[in-house]
């Protein structure tokens, strides 16, 4: 497909290269999954190969989240580890609903952006708040709770924990995956309330109350 000699793990992307009169080379993953590299005239293509060659972990990993998301938008919607089919409907009236056994997006324009924009207007008022009452259940328990919890979309970790402002970020991604890895997600961050650090006793601390921690662990690999 390519004339381009690319590394095996990138054979089936197709590459649209773009020359044109700019100085640095770009290069963007498409909703389609391919690479668009614009470049300045008179690059040569092996050059362009050495790029993508030293690019390609980068690549895989764009390529891998587009998937996931498109994925997950399109037949099925994965929600707390389960994956519902999803029912479109034409509606005036614009929301999601998970019901039977279903993840219904009732929608007036159904294209992907509006259907990713009514999905995480739902993620924001279902999964948010069961974070939210989650994070303070096992904080109480423990006895160390968040002043502020925030989500956003993070590329390498599933949640993140500023000890001296006791604030506690996740994963919007997080949504995806089954409780029981939440749970120990939600338990890490909070063990960094009293312990800042991965040190030793942050893990005893993490043992004492999880003990099967290590299994649930394996569940996030990003
Ligand atoms: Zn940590």
């Amino acid at each position: 497909m390519n004339k381009l000699k690319l590394p095996d793990s990138l054979k089936d992307i197709e590459v649209v290269i773009n020359r044109k009169k700019i100085k640095n080379i770009i290069i963007k993953i498409d909703d389609e999954c391919k690479i668009k590299i614009s470049l300045p005239f008179g690059v040569p293509n092996n050059y362009v190969e050495k790029i993508i060659e030293k690019r390609e972990k980068w690549i895989l990993e764009i390529i891998s989240q587009k998937k996931k998301i498109k994925n997950n938008f399109d037949e099925n919607f994965i929600y707390l580890g389960k994956s519902y089919q999803i029912q479109i409907n034409n509606s005036m009236e614009e929301f999601c609903q998970l019901k039977n056994g279903k993840f219904y997006i009732n929608i007036q324009k159904n294209s992907f952006e509006n259907r990713k924009k009514l999905i995480d207007k739902w993620i924001c008022e279902n999964f948010y708040d069961l974070m939210i009452e989650l994070t303070m259940t096992i904080g109480e328990k423990i006895g160390y709770t968040p002043i502020k919890i925030k989500f956003r979309d993070m590329k390498t970790r599933w949640g993140s924990c500023n000890s001296m402002k006791k604030s506690i970020t996740y994963n919007h991604q997080l949504y995806k995956k089954s409780i029981y890895f939440i749970e120990y997600v939600v338990l890490h961050e909070l063990a960094h309330i009293p312990y800042p650090h991965h040190q030793k006793t942050f893990w005893e601390f993490i043992e004492k109350i999880m003990p099967d921690w290590k299994e649930r662990k394996k569940l996030g690999n990003i």
